[in-house]
C-alpha cells in the first residue's frame, strides 16, 4: 500500500521534498490510513513536515469520542494533532444550522454545508499552521463519486480532484489515495488496526453522493477497472477542456470564480437567519 501511494504521489507530482502537509483527519479509516502511510513515506523526506487536523462539526454525540482516538493515534505516529471547530471558526455548530432551519430556505442539504464549512475551515487550519499543501483521504471511489455528482449537477467549471494546481494564492488539495479503491483501503485499515468510528453521520441519508454511490457499486460489481478508467478518460477531457482564470473572493480572499465565494455567501446567510 505505501508503495502504491507513493506512486500516485510521484506519478501526479503531488507532494514536493520540503512540503508541510496537512493531512485532513475525518476519524474514519480512511484518514487515520492516509496520516500512517503518509507518515511511513515523508520519513524518506527530512524537510518534509507532517500535521494532523480535525474539525468538529458539531453534531451531537457525534464526533465526540473519535477526536480522543485520532488524537491518540497521532501521538503515537509523533505527528502534531489539532483539532479545530465551527463553532469557534464561525460560530455555530451544524447542529445548530440543522435546527434552524435555515437549510430548507436555502435549499441545501446538510451535507452540501458541512462540506463546504468543513473546507473553508481546512484552508483557516492551514493557512494558521504555515501548511504549503492540505492532503485529504479521497479514494478513487470518492474521486469518481465526485465527477459523477458534480456531471448530474450540470456543473460548468469542474476541476481536477485531488491534483496539485498552483494558481498563486490558493493552498493547493491533493489526494494520495486517488489511485486506490475503497475496498483496499479498508482490508489496509483492517490489517494494520487502524482504529475507526463505528457510528455514521445522522445526516449521511440526506445525500445524493449515497445514491451514486450505490449506482457506482452496481456498476463496477464484475468490473474492477471500471472506476479507473473512468477516471482516466474523464480527466483527458477536462485537461483538454483547460482551465479558467480565478479571481479571489472579496471577504476571505481565497481564489474563486464568484465575487464572494460560496462559503462566505452561505456563512453570511446563515448568520443572518441565526440572528433573527
Ligand atoms: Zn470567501
Amino acid at each position: 500500500m505505501v508503495d502504491r501511494v507513493r506512486r500516485t504521489i510521484s506519478r501526479y507530482n503531488l507532494l514536493k521534498y520540503d512540503d508541510k502537509i496537512l493531512v485532513a483527519i475525518s476519524g474514519g479509516k480512511d484518514s487515520l490510513s492516509l496520516l500512517k502511510i503518509l507518515e511511513r513515506i515523508e520519513r524518506d523526506f527530512p524537510h518534509s513536515r507532517l500535521y494532523a487536523v480535525m474539525i468538529d462539526e458539531g453534531i451531537g454525540g457525534y464526533r465526540a469520542g473519535c477526536v480522543a482516538v485520532a488524537e491518540r493515534f497521532c501521538s503515537a505516529l509523533g505527528v502534531p494533532f489539532t483539532s479545530l471547530s465551527f463553532k469557534n471558526l464561525f460560530g455555530f455548530t451544524l447542529s445548530e444550522v440543522v435546527k434552524s432551519g435555515v437549510l430548507e430556505d436555502l435549499g441545501l442539504t446538510p451535507c452540501t454545508v458541512c462540506g463546504i464549512f468543513r473546507r473553508k475551515a481546512l484552508t483557516i487550519a492551514a493557512r494558521r499552521l504555515g501548511a504549503t499543501v492540505i492532503a485529504t483521504a479521497h479514494t478513487l471511489d470518492d474521486v469518481v463519486q465526485t465527477y459523477l455528482l458534480n456531471l448530474l449537477k450540470g456543473e460548468v467549471n469542474m476541476k481536477p480532484v485531488g491534483l496539485r494546481r498552483e494558481n498563486g494564492q490558493a493552498i493547493p488539495r491533493v489526494a494520495p489515495l486517488r489511485l486506490t479503491p475503497q475496498r483496499e483501503i479498508a482490508l489496509y485499515a483492517y490489517l494494520e488496526n487502524i482504529p475507526f468510528q463505528t457510528t455514521t453521520c445522522p445526516y449521511t441519508h440526506t445525500s445524493m453522493r449515497d445514491r451514486v454511490r450505490s449506482f457506482m457499486a452496481w456498476y463496477a460489481a464484475n468490473k474492477p477497472e471500471a472506476l479507473f478508467s473512468f477516471l482516466k478518460n474523464f480527466e483527458r477531457l477536462l485537461e483538454k477542456a483547460g482551465q479558467r482564470v480565478e479571481s479571489r473572493c472579496e471577504i476571505c480572499g481565497e481564489p474563486s470564480s464568484r465575487k464572494i465565494c460560496r462559503a462566505c455567501e452561505i456563512e453570511l446567510l446563515i448568520k443572518d437567519r441565526l440572528r433573527r
